[in-house]
């Protein structure tokens, strides 16, 4: 019989999110009248606002007639990679520098392909889980050691370093996956830690992938939204965007990637020209009517939509921080961003995660499921309709008895 993929089996004790999920049903089939509130995973409640959403009905509606007929679009419309650039990189990028997809996630896995299963990574830990487990299931990281991957550089985030990791850990010729604002902990880097972070990427002959996918929760202005602030990331670093967080596209499925021309490998060859080669080799384009919702999200109407969508979920995250700090739970995160990240000195993670939901009936995100510096953490997130965040605010009272 063919054999499995041996980096499969690396892959330690399944997926987060579903271990989350598979909680959550044997706790609700033992209390079948439990009313349980998520704040758990990072998925968009709320609907897609009028605008927008007649510009997917719109790309839907062209579909059918012969003059509106489109077919494949490889690297996506012209139009809307022009627009991205004007509105996210005041213009200062190439179409041909930017590339539509169906999500961030699925770029963060394929752009793995680009350096293959002999890279050394690292990762800010803790971080969003497809940077480790797509470095697992292409062979550059693995087996599960018991604290962490082989072959992964852990970049300890912590309230010590205020988020932000010791750079002089970073490897060699590696590949660096940097989040900001930060997936769980909703830290957001300064322009200063984002310059010191280009620099120690040139310096070490790295790569960095940026995942700006909550760049649109920035609120202060001096804050930096893509890597491309810095000048020198052209040469040392790709940014993965997405419609995703602050369209509510989690299910329409678009994002970009950005891949500077002047990005090379060691050996002098352009990263750009292969990213367009993958794209067309396994991909083949993002849906037309997704990409027609994203032209509408941003035209003016659509970015005063963004805002109002993303100020709605950081309504939510500024209830959640309040009600944690009321109880004396220090965390950081909400304001820039839709996550807020809550110690619980000296305690397991899954621990707090089991009290929180049994008291309160609330589902979080254990904290130690982002890396092993997320022990003793609980994410909280602020994707939810606002009166179940205001009726789990309330509920948390519970765990100061
Ligand atoms: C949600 C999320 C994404 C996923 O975006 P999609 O475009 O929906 O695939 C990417 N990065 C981070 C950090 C996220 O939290």
């Amino acid at each position: 019989m063919i054999t499995r993929n041996p980096c499969i089996a690396n892959i330690n004790a399944g997926y987060l999110f579903p271990e989350i999920a598979k909680r959550r049903r044997e706790y609700a089939a033992a209390h079948p009248a439990a009313k349980i509130i998520s704040l758990g995973v990072g998925n968009t409640t709320e609907p897609i606002l009028p605008h927008i959403n007649r510009g997917l009905v719109e790309g839907a509606r062209q579909l059918g007639t012969v003059e509106g007929y489109s077919g494949y679009s490889d690297e996506g419309l012209l139009a809307l990679r022009e627009r991205i650039s004007a509105v996210f990189y005041q213009g200062e990028l190439g179409a041909d520098e930017i590339f539509i997809s169906d999500g961030a996630k699925c770029d963060i896995g394929r752009l793995q392909l680009l350096f293959g299963g002999g890279t050394t990574v690292a990762v800010q830990d803790p971080s969003y889980p497809v940077y480790v487990d797509g470095s697992v299931l292409i062979g550059a990281a693995g087996p599960w050691s018991g604290t962490g991957y082989r072959g992964i550089t852990y970049l300890p985030c912590t309230v010590e370093n205020d988020y932000f990791p010791d750079l002089s850990l970073l490897p060699k010729h590696g590949l660096i996956y940097f989040c900001s604002p930060n997936n769980p902990t909703g830290a957001v880097v300064t322009r200063e830690q984002l310059a010191a972070l280009v620099d120690a990427a040139g310096k070490t002959g790295s790569i960095i992938i940026f995942d700006a996918a909550y760049s649109e929760y920035i609120r202060d202005p001096k804050l930096p939204k893509t890597i491309f602030e810095i000048g020198e990331a052209r040469t040392c670093a790709i940014e993965v965007n997405s419609f995703s967080k602050p369209a509510g596209f989690t299910g329409v499925r678009l994002g970009w990637t950005v891949v500077p021309r002047d990005l090379k490998y060691a050996g002098g060859e352009s990263v750009n020209a292969d990213w367009s080669r993958i794209c067309g080799t396994i991909f083949n384009g993002a849906s037309n009517i997704a990409q027609a919702g994203g032209l509408a999200a941003l035209e003016p109407e659509g970015l005063k939509e963004i805002r109002e969508l993303s100020d709605f979920y950081l309504g939510n995250a500024k209830l959640i921080r309040s009600g944690l700090q009321s109880l004396n739970i220090s965390c950081v995160g909400g304001d820039n961003s839709p996550y807020i990240w809550a110690q619980f000195p000296g305690r397991d993670s899954w621990e707090v995660f089991a009290e929180i939901l049994e008291k309160c009936q609330v589902v979080t995100t254990p904290g130690s499921g982002f890396g092993p510096a997320g022990q003793s953490f609980i994410r909280f997130s602020a994707f939810g309709h606002r009166a179940g965040v205001e009726e789990a605010c309330g509920r948390l009272g519970k765990l100061s008895r």
